[in-house]
């Protein structure tokens, strides 16, 4: 029977069970679309990251064999949007059967769910094979549970996967070795420069300008450093076991001026591209760790795992379980605009300058820039969820929705009411001052609240508490915080109240 595929530009799995044997009924379809690339304005590198990707991808199931079709962006008959894609190629190849792998995002999974019912013929959707979870897996282990903590689904994880286990004990001894993953980076060993790749981008960004595609931030055509390949990929995962797991756990939580990548892995685009699976790095990780027991100590490990093995499985499966309303969510009924430097990255406050200037020239900033610099300042400006979200979801080379949503519009921004944070991620400037050097060359002065130059954080946190003390009243986590706030001198307090609404009404000043 004459098949079609669609491969998605987050479907690139080689090792997918599609692509184990040969079939000339089967065509595979990889487009290119404007109704990808203009549903959120991007950053430029993840357009090029995507599109390059996509076309190695393409090249490699041809040379293995497959039969493919490909629209790039400019093609002149490429009809831009996927219903269209799939009834053009159905027409030409005389296809018979419809197929498709699950996608990750709940928009594209409608839009398929809808294109199939309109079909004359078969449709069949398959397993992406990616995760360890399926998409209700979460939803089934947190049945009847009030709170959905990733403590518990994480420890099932391992004994589920048997993974850093020793029977029915975790390795070590010890589940989690969060307290051990806090420290501030003082230069006390170098790190390793980043994996590179400096692949050209030239042609593909003059046809995404040719194309008209309205992009932002930063890229250097000739230099693109981003992995497109699966062999890239690899490169980049020997690199992190090599160079980078020996201190990862360590620093995972700290933020350097002068080190933009510390030891992060800057894996999630392959993984999330689906260039490599979870299961995969997570093996050859431990496997490494195995060999070199000697020089790295088992909370690097346990730290890394946990971040793919819990968190990425978690995340995903909120997603599933909370959509479509997770999307409309705002209990904080936070309504404020961005400010322009998010798009400039011109700001005074050294904390902000460096994560979006970074974010802007590199499409990455690791986990604690995105949560408390970054996040952390949006909520404390109480910003719209959606405008917080959009940013994210176009900033970032791994944003994808499934997983940037519920880290943003949840576990950052509390938009959710605490379905993933038992409490919102907001502190002062002194969080920021403990876990980085920012504040030592900053226009601002982290131990002050009022004058001129005090730490924009630090009255901002404090109104928030203020402004949202009802609703957290019952949130026992909060209780320590709000008993501070109603300790609080009533002259102080409206002092700090002006200056952090005179900061949220002028943010592009700061
Ligand atoms: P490392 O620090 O080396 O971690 C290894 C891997 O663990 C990552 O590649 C990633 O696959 C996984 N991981 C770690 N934390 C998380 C998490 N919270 N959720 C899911 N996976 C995790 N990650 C994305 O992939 N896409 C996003 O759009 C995204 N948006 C985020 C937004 C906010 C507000 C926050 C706080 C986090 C977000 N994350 C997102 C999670 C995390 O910041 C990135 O996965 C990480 O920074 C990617 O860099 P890395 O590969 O060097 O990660
Ligand atoms: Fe950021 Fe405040 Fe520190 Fe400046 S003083 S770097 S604004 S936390």
């Amino acid at each position: 029977m004459r098949t079609l595929r669609l491969i998605l530009g987050d479907q690139l799995d080689i090792k997918h069970s599609w692509f184990q044997k040969n079939d000339e009924n089967i065509i595979y379809v990889i487009a290119e679309m404007r109704q990808e690339t203009d549903y959120v304005k991007h950053h430029i590198q993840k357009v090029v990251a995507f599109f390059l990707s996509m076309r190695i991808f393409y090249t490699t199931i041809q040379a293995q064999g497959h039969q493919a079709v490909y629209f790039q962006i400019t093609d002149p008959d490429n009809p831009q949007d996927l219903e269209k894609i799939i009834a053009v190629c159905i027409e030409k190849h005389k296809i018979e059967k419809f197929e498709y792998q699950l996608p990750d995002e709940y928009r594209l999974d409608q839009q398929l769910k809808t294109i199939c019912s309109n079909l004359r013929i078969n449709s069949e959707a398959f397993d992406s094979e990616h995760f360890y979870t399926t998409r209700h897996e979460l939803s089934q282990f947190f049945e009847g549970k009030k709170l959905l903590l990733m403590e518990n689904f994480y420890r099932n994880m391992r004994k589920k996967h048997h993974i850093l286990m020793n029977g029915s004990a975790p390795l070590g001894n010890q589940w989690n070795f969060d307290a051990a993953n806090r420290k501030k980076y003082k230069g006390e060993v170098p790190v390793p420069s980043e994996k590179n790749f400096h692949s050209n981008a030239s042609e593909i960004v003059a046809q995404i300008n040719q194309a008209g595609i309205i992009t932002f931030g930063n890229l250097d055509e000739n230099n693109f450093s981003w992995p497109t390949s699966r062999k890239q990929s690899l490169e980049v995962l020997d690199y992190f076991c090599i160079n980078l797991l020996k201190y990862f756990g360590d620093y995972e939580d700290a933020i350097h001026t002068e080190e933009k990548f510390l030891f992060h892995s800057r894996l999630s685009f392959a993984m999330n591209s689906k260039m490599l699976s979870p299961k995969e790095v997570i093996e050859t990780v431990i496997s490494f760790y195995h060999e070199n027991e000697a020089k790295i100590t088992l909370s690097q490990v346990e730290g890394f795992v946990r971040q793919i093995l819990g968190w990425r499985e978690y995340i995903r499966g909120i997603y599933w379980k909370e959509m479509p309303n997770y999307a409309q969510m705002n209990v904080l009924k936070n309504y404020n605009k961005l400010p322009d430097f998010f798009w400039t990255g011109k700001t005074k406050m050294n904390c902000m300058s460096h994560a979006i200037n970074q974010s802007l020239d590199e499409a990455y900033a690791h986990h604690i820039q995105r949560l408390m610099v970054i996040g952390n300042f949006t909520l404390l400006t109480q910003i719209h969820p959606d405008e917080v979200d959009a940013w994210y979801l176009g900033v970032y080379i791994d944003a994808i929705e499934w997983v940037e949503m519920p880290n943003t519009r949840g576990m950052s921004q509390y938009a959710d009411g605490g379905i993933i944070a038992t409490k919102p991620y907001v502190s002062s400037g002194s969080y920021i001052n403990k876990m980085s050097n920012n504040c030592t060359k900053c226009h601002y002065n982290v131990k002050e609240k009022f004058g001129e130059k005090a730490c924009p954080f630090n009255a901002l946190y404090w109104n928030f508490l203020d402004e949202k003390k009802e609703y957290f009243k019952g949130n026992q986590r909060m209780g320590m915080m709000l008993n501070l706030l109603n300790k609080m001198n009533p002259e102080e307090l409206y002092k700090i109240k002006v200056k952090a609404h005179s900061i949220i009404e002028d943010m592009d000043s700061l």
